[in-house]
């Protein structure tokens, strides 16, 4: 008989199958299974529109069958079968040329990566067979045909004999290897596994023969005698969850779920059920979980949700279908519309996958913003747990997704003293309040008692304490909420209604400028600017900052290490009320060195007061000791 070569690219496909350092080798019998139900889908639709047919339920089924001595696995399905020239066609070449066009000239690691992310239908088994044999019969035909092939040098197509319409796969499993045990492919129970894992939605029963005990027929109860017999065993549920009606699940269906599929261990925070109907119809169930996975908010972590296509799994993380401030999703989606190698019409594809992935964002924010209204106390667990995702969706991309996250942040109140929303800020500002304030720093106590703070405080205006390093960033993205923009507390200016006499207060003398002057050139480069303030009561001076970049910013940047050090531009401010202002201008001309002693305790002690190391602790308590 003569061998027949394969087309180039089947070919080159089946040569990465035969030599395939691919992990996951068990998904070549999701995609057999798929092609058998695909099969049986095909008869389906023939008995729909021949008169002459019935579709009997019974005759429709998938049967796997493990043979450990002959070292073989059959996969047989009792559908529409191949002709000689669907033989040819279909398993000689591929039959969507221009499928691998796209990976010419790439390295072999990333196209195994596209075997695992899509599948590539039949030619997977030869990653874990020697030998396939495909007999096949077509509905409506006599003659049934045998296709064999060992892999790359070609196949054979010859006349057999089957009974009934159908297709069967018989795989001849390679011996293990020292990196694979092929074996595994042999024993039942691992099949129930890779069937309950890949393929348990497939719409028509996978039925395995498995070994059982029963008594043995009239055997003596006193001494019982076992016979061990051969039964059907259905191994998929065939009903999706999904499938299902909302109004027949129960909360607990859902829970169970969640955990079947193991998104998270604690009991999720909410779910959402979509059943859309139209031009691309899906079905899906989504999780808000209970808790962030331990690497969550760790590179290694992969988005994604799980994606079937008309109950076969395609894509266990398609990332496609959540953006990433929604990462922490789980959930399922399945859809008819979808073909099962997605990447084979990857633009086509992408254009589904997109749409679907935008209904599901506008639906997570939705569930979201709902348990932020109805349940506040879940919603604030929700946001201890991915609070931090959400604030860097609203950073990242330059903001442009600020609008649809800003609302979902939640920040400390200083007056409520717990978390607020900015909406709740802002409706309830006073009408004088032209700002939106804020403090940030390590906690909400040592900010609370920072000189600036009060402040605002004694103004009867609220303040939001920030205290994670990438909230100010965040709110400088968003700058402006409801009309309001954001104010530092540690801001030189913080536009706050001067009266006439704090401004007369504020107006220095010649000598007093020139005051200022020389203390800024004592302390250096590391203020841009010292003067007078009449906000503080206690405190003798404090550090302000000019423009975006705070105290607080520079901190976080430069523990990052982004290269270049950040410096803000710091403002030393001195208390003009403080009996040390008068001290000074005492000092100020007569005794120098006091007044330089003086300038460095108050420069120093600022900056402790926002947290900043000071360069030389021994000269500044030595300095103190002085004083006292
Ligand atoms: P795909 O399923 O994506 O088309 P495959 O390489 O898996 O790619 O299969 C190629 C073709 O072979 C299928 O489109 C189908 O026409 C045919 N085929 C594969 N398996 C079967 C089967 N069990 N019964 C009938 N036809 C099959």
């Amino acid at each position: 008989m003569q061998k027949k070569e394969f087309k180039s690219e089947s070919k080159r496909l089946m040569d990465l199958m035969v030599h395939s350092i691919y992990t996951h080798k068990e998904i070549f019998l999701r995609e057999l299974i798929s092609n058998a139900s695909d099969a049986i889908d095909k008869v389906y639709y023939k008995t729909l529109t021949d008169t002459d047919k019935t579709f009997n339920k019974e005759d429709y089924y998938i049967r796997i069958t493990p043979d450990k001595e002959k070292r073989i696995l059959v996969i047989e399905d009792t559908g529409i079968g191949m002709t000689e020239q669907e033989l040819e066609d279909n398993l000689g070449t591929i039959a969507k040329s221009g499928s691998l066009d796209f990976k010419k000239g790439q390295e072999m690691d990333e196209e195994f990566d596209i075997i695992g992310q899509f599948g590539v239908g039949f030619y997977s088994a030869f990653m874990v067979a020697d030998k396939v044999t495909v007999e096949t019969k077509a509905v409506d035909s006599e003659t049934a045909y045998c296709w064999v092939s060992e892999g790359t040098d070609g196949y054979t197509i010859e006349a057999s004999q089957k009974e009934g319409h159908g297709t069967k796969i018989t795989l001849e499993i390679k011996a293990n290897t020292e990196d694979n045990e092929y074996d595994e492919y042999l024993e039942s129970y691992r099949l129930r596994q890779l069937v309950e894992h890949y393929s348990n939605y497939i719409r028509y029963p996978i039925k395995m023969l498995s070994e059982k005990t029963r008594l043995k027929e009239g055997s003596d109860p006193e001494n019982p005698e076992y016979e061990s017999y051969q039964e059907d065993e259905v191994l998929n549920s065939m009903v999706p969850i999904w499938r299902k009606n909302k109004n027949e699940l129960t909360e607990e269906d859902y829970k169970n779920f969640y955990h079947e599929k193991r998104f998270g261990y604690e009991e999720p925070l909410g779910y959402m059920h979509m059943n859309i109907e139209g031009m691309l119809s899906y079905k899906a169930i989504l999780y808000i979980p209970g808790n962030a996975p331990y690497d969550y908010y760790s590179r290694d972590y992969e988005k994604g949700l799980e994606l079937f296509s008309n109950g076969v799994l395609i894509m266990e993380k398609c990332g496609e279908l959540l953006p990433d401030y929604f990462s922490f999703v789980k959930g399922v989606v399945d859809s008819e519309d979808l073909s099962l190698n997605i990447s084979r019409e990857m633009l086509q594809q992408d254009r589904q996958l997109k749409m679907i992935s935008k209904k599901i964002d506008s639906k997570i924010a939705e569930e979201l913003k709902k348990m932020l209204e109805d349940d506040r106390e879940k919603y604030e667990k929700f946001f201890a747990a991915f609070g931090n995702q959400l604030k860097v969706g609203t950073y990242d991309n330059w903001g442009q997704n600020k609008d649809k996250l800003q609302d979902f942040l939640l920040f400390y109140s200083s007056k409520e003293e717990k978390l607020v929303t900015l909406k709740e800020y802002t409706d309830r500002m006073p009408e004088d309040q032209k700002y939106i304030y804020y403090a940030s720093g390590l906690s909400v106590e040592s900010l609370d008692k920072l000189p600036q703070v009060s402040i605002i405080k004694d103004k009867g205006y609220e303040l939001l304490y920030l205290t994670d390093h990438i909230d100010e960033f965040v709110i400088q993205m968003i700058r402006t909420y409801a009309d309001k923009e954001f104010r530092n507390v540690s801001s030189d200016d913080l536009g706050l209604d001067e009266s006439e006499e704090s401004k007369k207060d504020q107006t220095l003398t010649k000598d007093e400028e020139a005051m200022m002057d020389e203390m800024k050139s004592l302390i250096g480069e590391e203020v841009v600017k010292v003067k007078t303030t009449t906000h503080l009561k206690d405190d003798a001076a404090y550090l302000s900052t000019e423009g975006d970049l705070s105290i607080e910013m520079e901190k976080t940047l430069n523990v990052m290490g982004t290269g270049e050090q950040a410096k803000a531009k710091k403002v030393l401010e001195i208390n003009k009320n403080h009996p040390v202002y008068e001290k000074l201008k005492g000092f100020y001309n007569q005794d120098q060195e006091q007044f330089k002693l003086y300038t460095q305790v108050l420069y120093n002690q600022a900056r402790l007061i926002a947290g900043l190391p000071i360069e030389d602790v021994v000269s500044f308590t030595q300095n103190i000791s002085k004083l006292m």
